[in-house]
């Protein structure tokens, strides 16, 4: 299991700095390592477009 993020991601940056794990990468849209993803939820409690979803 991990968090992805989907099409709704407008690239605020608002997430990556808050993942413990460091599993967020920057982008167009933003993406998610889903080996290094600990399903905390923390990201997705931060995003503004809620983009970030449990798979
Ligand atoms: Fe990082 Fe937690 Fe989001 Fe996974 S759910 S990407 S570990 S902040
Ligand atoms: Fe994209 Fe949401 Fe992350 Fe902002 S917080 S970069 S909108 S996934």
């Amino acid at each position: 299991m991990a968090y992805v993020i989907n099409d709704d991601c407008i690239a605020c940056g608002s997430c990556i700095d808050e993942c413990p794990v460091e599993a967020i990468s920057e982008g167009d849209i933003y993406s998610i390592n889903a080996d290094a993803c600990t399903d905390c939820g923390t990201c997705a409690d931060t995003c503004p477009s809620e983009a970030i979803h449990p798979a």
